[in-house]
């Protein structure tokens, strides 16, 4: 086993797990859980751990634990239900292609969301977006793309978009 990390967080990321407690669902506070009650058939996942609503079943996963977010409790996004995780799957779906896993290719990809969305680029991450956000996501996607191509054969940027 390894040590465990020592918690630093920012105000900002205790602010974010304090809000990622309460179920978006039923206003009730969510549980911590390992994924053994999330995905009992998932041995991979029994040590990871999620914010949990039973009655709505709703849940997040969490960062794992890093320089960054100092212990691993903090939550990936919101709480979703099955019908949010869906559609998250399907917005990342829309999105990723977009930057063709191009780190380069990510931030333009980001930015361009959070500009059409009209929301700081900090908040832009699908896993804290709702489901009206999920649904906005593809219909700029749809309609967004041919700007993207544009972007993306900047004077340094390789023709990755066919
Ligand atoms: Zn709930």
């Amino acid at each position: 086993m390894n040590a465990p990390i020592i918690p630093r967080q920012s105000r900002k990321v205790r602010l974010a797990i304090k809000q990622e407690l309460i179920c978006p669902y039923c206003g009730n506070e969510s549980e911590l859980v390992t994924g053994r009650t999330i995905y009992p058939h998932r041995r991979d996942l029994y040590d990871r751990l999620f914010y949990h609503c039973a009655p709505c079943e709703a849940h997040v996963g969490c960062h794992r634990a890093s320089k960054k977010y100092g212990v691993e409790t903090v939550p990936l996004g919101r709480l979703a239900n099955a019908e949010l995780r869906a559609l998250k799957i399907k917005a990342h779906e829309a999105f990723d292609p977009l930057w063709m896993n191009s780190r380069q290719y990510r931030g333009i990809a980001y930015r361009w969301l959070a500009d059409k969305m009209r929301i700081p680029l900090d908040d832009c991450h699908i896993g804290l977006f709702n489901e009206d956000q999920c649904k906005q996501v593809f219909m700029l996607c749809q309609s967004g793309q041919d700007t993207l191509l544009l972007h993306s054969r900047g004077a340094n940027g390789p023709n990755a978009y066919r």
